[in-house]
């Protein structure tokens, strides 16, 4: 596979200049820790062979974040910002520095140091061997909490069900794309977005980096348990419209149910005299849930004109911009 790869990409020229990558970094209140991110990051990447920018998105930030990564800027003119009127989310936030990055490939990394950037030559490398977009999946992780995990394992299961792309649980965010890769990602306008599913679903050559997470550097951890939820449902009701049409199927399958038990009542009632003998409220009680069936339905096929509106009137700015140096 790896040398299948190698050959599909072009040697480069010998006198070429280096080649640029870009880094996205998402921050939202990390002032406690991204001037050590900065150090590290800096290290592993001043070991590779190519030349750098790091974009750095201030997700509205409330605390000193701004002010660290100004303070960083101003004595290393590869760090570049772009800081939001307001918090946007993550997702958001980078999609913003992918829309601004102008490398050859573009490394997208938390700054909490779960994504710790000693892993980065290794998406490097599989980027060189041809790999276009380079995905760093999560090995098992003892620190997340049982109810965390248990809520990944009905997301996945669920959006592997019903949705045409495929996720591999534990990918993470941390992912290199080549310039072709961000390029067709910039296309894209949607509002609810889930970064990594509109990735997955763009194709492209994968490969994959396996890390170790740490614990959070600093701070906390900004999702809390229904922000999780949110993002989850989001990614389903975004890649998928069987949401939608479920109340329809539900519908039609009580319509069905409630249908032939009334024919039954019907029959019951005029033909073979009473052998069953439904009550008064059992009847009341079909015709009701039958209404409930078709009421479903129409709420199914309504839900169906809406999703279309919903797909189309996606029309506001993904996000404002308070100040940029690029
Ligand atoms: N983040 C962001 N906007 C938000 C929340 C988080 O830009 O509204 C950034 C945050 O600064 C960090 C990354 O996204 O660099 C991941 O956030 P966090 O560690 O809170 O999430 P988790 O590790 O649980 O995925
Ligand atoms: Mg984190």
């Amino acid at each position: 596979m790896e040398l299948e790869l190698k050959s599909l990409k072009q040697e480069p020229a010998h006198n070429q200049p280096p080649k640029l990558v870009s880094i996205v970094v998402p921050v939202y209140n990390e002032a406690a820790g991204i001037k050590e991110f900065y150090i590290e990051l800096d290290r592993v990447l001043k070991e590779t062979p190519y030349v750098y920018e790091v974009i750095f998105v201030n997700d509205g930030s409330y605390d000193a974040s701004q002010g660290k990564i100004e303070l960083l800027a101003a004595d290393d003119n590869r760090i570049k910002y772009i800081e939001f009127s307001r918090n946007f989310g993550k997702e958001i936030a980078t999609t913003s520095g992918l829309n601004h990055a102008t490398g050859d490939a573009v490394l997208c990394i938390d700054c909490d140091m779960q994504h710790p950037p000693r892993y980065i030559p290794e998406f490097l490398d599989k980027w060189k061997n041809g790999a276009e977009v380079v995905v760093g999946v999560r090995n098992q992780d003892e620190h997340e909490g049982w109810i965390k995990h248990a809520g990944s394992f009905w997301f996945y299961l669920i959006m592997n069900q019903i949705s045409e792309t495929k996720i591999e649980p534990r990918a993470t965010d941390f992912r290199l794309m080549d310039r072709i890769v961000v390029d067709e990602f910039n296309r894209m306008s949607e509002r609810n977005r889930i970064t990594r599913g509109l990735i997955d679903w763009l194709g492209f050559r994968r490969d994959s980096v396996y890390f170790d997470t740490a614990e959070r550097a600093h701070g906390k951890a900004s999702y809390n348990i229904f922000q999780l939820t949110r993002l989850g449902v989001n990614s389903i009701i975004s890649l998928s419209l069987f949401p939608l049409r479920f109340a329809a199927y539900l519908g039609g399958l009580i319509i069905v149910l409630s249908g032939s038990l009334g024919v039954i009542m019907i029959i019951d009632r005029y033909i073979i005299e009473n052998w069953l003998n439904f009550s008064g409220t059992a009847v009341l009680a079909n015709i009701i849930i039958f209404l409930v069936g078709i009421i479903l339905v129409i709420l199914g096929v309504l839900a169906f004109y809406i999703g279309n509106i919903h797909q189309e009137a996606q029309r506001r700015p993904l996000y404002v911009i308070r100040r940029k140096r690029l």
